[in-house]
């Protein structure tokens, strides 16, 4: 890890302990800075407080008394906590930058950065370079928003090894001098406007990702994307497209055939074990992120090979006498639904439903079309069988839950078929969490064989 070079903060607060601000409070410290941290939920003789304190902080907890900003540069906040907290509001007032811990991890990191951001597709995208990268023997690690600390993971960082961050627009407002060698800008829907407030706001804390690049670096883009198009003659490194719509003279880019790079066929669209249009647009930002940073062909069909999804994320279970079963847990809403059901030409048995938000499910119905059976389950089951009814769905089945849903469905299936789970709800009425309830579904497949 390197020391701070271009880093003029002597005295910092960290604002919220969880993962990234004890690993930013211990890394600063490391480095001789005077640390003052405060989180509001933590309380006096918690471990990690304690522990804090034993290597020099000083830790306030219990409250944020705005005075702690009188002796302070600059605030390291976790992503997570919004800008109209009281402390980051004050800061914002009077001046004080706000960062995030991934600016830290950009100060000490020895190796190059890879930059993968977007509204959907960040953990798929990020993955798949990993693994690209892994393959074809090119030291990397990964982190940021995909769940390993970023200023941890570049502690013991190689020179030459790559660091790949999934990064959230979160952690993306707050950053500074942070300028990653490669950046890959997915896309930019509508989102988490209650934080940014605006959706310009948003997207300015997206496009921070090419801010500071200079013409040495890359910036990998989505060509088919409006609104990244509007800005990326502002951005200053080179540019490389990729298109899931049109050819392209340089960047990646797919025909209803093959996957291209720079006009060199990579690999034939069959051989890819990932579904859907979406992980399309993904496949390509990673060709293009890992063809630029070492990746060999190799290695790259390799991947595409063999890589099921991400888990609970249209990822593919397996085939049991024919029959395709996908775990598509995450799917909690309509739109991730809707996306799951167009990646299929093949007849589908459809398992959904949960919790019930008082919404109706009407726009799912032009999805429907080759779902052939349905099995409900949860809250919204009533609601779900009335839609199926709508869409003439030949079979409709309650189940009590998940397992049940399967061991129903199984029997109805036909050798083709796709047994899908995309509950288009989420999944508190009857399991803790939508990982708890995809991992139930991948249990009750293999129960079948
Ligand atoms: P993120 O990390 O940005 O949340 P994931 O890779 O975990 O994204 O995918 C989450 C969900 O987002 C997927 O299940 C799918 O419904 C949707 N999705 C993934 N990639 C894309 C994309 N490129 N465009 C639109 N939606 C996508």
């Amino acid at each position: 890890m390197k020391k701070f070079t271009d880093f003029p903060y002597s005295s910092i607060l960290v604002l919220g302990l969880a993962k990234s601000g004890t690993a930013a409070a211990q890394t600063l410290l490391a480095n001789d800075k005077k640390v003052i941290v405060n989180d509001r939920n933590a309380r006096e003789h918690d471990e990690i407080v304690v522990n804090l304190r034993k290597m020099g902080a000083d830790v306030i907890v219990g409250s944020h008394p705005i005075s702690i900003l009188d002796e302070i540069e600059i605030v390291v906040k976790n992503p997570g906590i919004p800008y109209d907290n009281p402390i980051a509001a004050e800061a914002v007032k009077r001046g004080i930058p706000i960062i995030t811990e991934i600016e830290l991890a950009f100060h000490l990191a020895d190796g190059p950065i890879i930059a993968v951001t977007g509204s959907n597709g960040k953990t798929t995208t990020t993955t798949l370079v990993t693994e690209m990268l892994r393959e074809s023997d090119v030291p990397v690690k990964v982190a940021g928003n995909i769940g390993i600390v970023a200023t941890e993971a570049v502690h013991d960082l190689g020179e030459n090894e790559k660091l790949v961050l999934e990064l959230s627009s979160f952690q993306l407002q707050g950053i500074e001098k942070f300028k990653p060698a490669t950046a890959v800008l997915l896309n930019i829907f509508e989102a988490h406007l209650d934080y940014h407030k605006t959706l310009d706001n948003y997207k300015q804390a997206k496009f921070n990702i090419f801010r500071n690049q200079t013409a040495q670096d890359y910036l990998v883009y989505n060509a088919d994307d409006a609104s990244i198009a509007k800005v990326i003659h502002q951005a200053k490194a080179k540019l490389v497209p990729f298109s899931v719509s049109k050819k392209l003279e340089t960047g990646a880019w797919a025909d209803d055939s093959y996957i291209y790079f720079n006009g060199e066929k990579l690999i034939s669209r069959k051989e890819i074990v990932l579904v859907g249009e979406h992980n399309l647009e993904n496949i390509l930002a990673a060709v293009a992120c890992g063809k630029l940073n070492g990746a060999t062909n190799e290695g790259i069909r390799k991947v595409l090979m063999t890589f099921t999804g991400v888990r609970h994320r249209l990822q593919f279970v397996g085939n049991l006498n024919g029959r395709l079963f996908y775990n598509d847990s995450k799917a909690t809403n309509i739109l991730a639904a809707q996306k799951a059901l167009s990646a299929f030409r093949q007849p589908i048995i459809l398992l959904a439903g949960g919790l019930d938000r008082g919404n109706e499910f009407t726009d799912l119905l032009p999805f429907l079309k080759n779902v052939k059976t349905m099995v409900v389950f949860g809250q919204t089951a009533g609601k779900l069988k009335q839609l199926a009814k709508e869409a003439g769905i030949q079979t409709i089945i309650d189940a009590e839950n998940v397992q049940d849903a399967v061991e129903k469905a199984y029997p109805t299936s036909k050798e083709n078929d796709v047994i899908l789970l995309s509950p288009a709800c989420a999944s508190w009425d009857q399991y803790r969490t939508f990982e708890e309830r995809g991992d139930i579904f991948v249990q009750a497949v293999h129960k079948l064989k």
